[in-house]
């Protein structure tokens, strides 16, 4: 497979601790340069020239071939565009954007280039999803509940962007159980009742609780907090013909009935570049936009309620 050069835009706590090491491990992905508005303070120990921004990066910097986008996902579709029209390959973090209706625009821009766009949803490589994708197809299925629930000080310190408008609050987390969800279900999910819990101070939510269904009436539960101190909760529990199949961890374990049947830490970045390098390699995009649908209808659909204001 032939090699790409690689850069990074948004250089925080996700580009850090998982695309480095994840891009250092893909033979033929090479980490050329960075772009972040305080890239240089953040960045010194790797050996890779830093710029204040993407437009920056692509005038003055090193020859790319792809781009993967680590901004908060108020900035991503604007720079995705850059990148784009600029006929880079571009790797999105999850949520893909901070609406639905903006990734179509740049479908068309990456199709119409021959370039990939790739909407990465890390937790679909987590080890547990596709036995359990597998294992479901064979069931009937009687119902699912999502409990995920982790504590935001530890997870994302200091990200005020989380609780700005469009930056998804509690589904930030959240998103990942429902990409595990759409992934894992043999049909197309809704939402019908939402409550959304904002801090009096903040303009997104730090509780959800939601109900979704699919065409044959499937009941579905989602609890998502984000101020559980102490164990993390990152759990889904689907009722079956043939008794409770349980992910947890995230989707690391799966426990079916009394049997552990899958107990692995699952490397999910490395798995993601894999598929970025071969989708480059074929010139096809992967965007798969129902988790991030859920989301929308929630919002659209979901009960506000004001909860207490929240400080990190
Ligand atoms: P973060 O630590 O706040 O990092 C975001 C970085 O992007 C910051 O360094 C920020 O700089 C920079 N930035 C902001 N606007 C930019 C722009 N226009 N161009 C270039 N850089 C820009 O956030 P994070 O935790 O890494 O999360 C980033 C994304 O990864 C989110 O979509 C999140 O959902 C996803 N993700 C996060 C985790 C996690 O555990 N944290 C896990 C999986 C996925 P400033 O700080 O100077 O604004």
């Amino acid at each position: 497979m032939p090699g790409f050069r690689l850069a990074i835009a948004g250089f925080g706590k996700i580009a850090t601790t998982q695309h480095v090491p994840a891009i250092a491990a893909t033979p033929s992905v090479e980490l050329v340069a960075i772009a972040d508005p305080r890239a240089t303070s953040k960045a010194t120990s790797l050996d890779v020239p830093h710029f204040p921004s993407l437009e920056a990066l692509l005038r003055d910097g090193p020859e790319i071939d792809a781009v993967t986008l680590c901004t908060p996902p108020q900035v991503r579709v604007a720079e995705a565009r850059l990148a784009l029209e600029a006929r880079k390959h571009v790797m999105l973090e999850k949520p893909p954007g901070a609406t639905v209706s903006e990734i179509a625009p740049l479908l068309h821009t990456a199709q119409s280039a021959k370039r990939t766009l790739f909407a990465t949803w890390h937790s679909r490589c987590a080890s547990a999803v596709e036995p359990a994708r597998e294992l479901l197809a064979e069931r009937k299925i009687k119902s699912v509940t999502i409990i995920w629930k982790e504590d935001v000080r530890v997870w994302h310190p200091g990200q005020d962007w989380i609780f700005a408008a469009g930056g998804f609050g509690v589904f930030d987390p959240g998103i990942n159980a429902l990409s595990i969800l759409t992934r894992i279900l043999p049909r197309p999910v809704f939402v019908t009742r939402a409550e959304l819990g904002f801090p009096a101070n903040r303009e997104a939510p730090i509780v959800v609780e939601m109900d979704m269904s699919d065409a044959t009436g499937l009941p579905i539960r989602a609890e998502f907090d984000f101020r559980q101190t102490g164990p993390q909760t990152w759990d889904i529990r689907i009722e079956t013909d043939r008794g409770p199949l349980v992910l947890s961890g995230g989707g690391a374990k799966m426990s079916d009935g009394d049997n552990g049947v899958v107990d692995a830490m699952k490397e999910e970045y490395p798995a993601l570049y894999r598929q970025f390098a071969a989708l480059t390699a074929k010139g096809e995009c992967d965007v798969d936009l129902a988790p991030l649908q859920i989301v929308a209808d929630a919002f659209l659909l979901g009960r506000r309620r004001n909860v207490e204001a929240f400080e990190f």
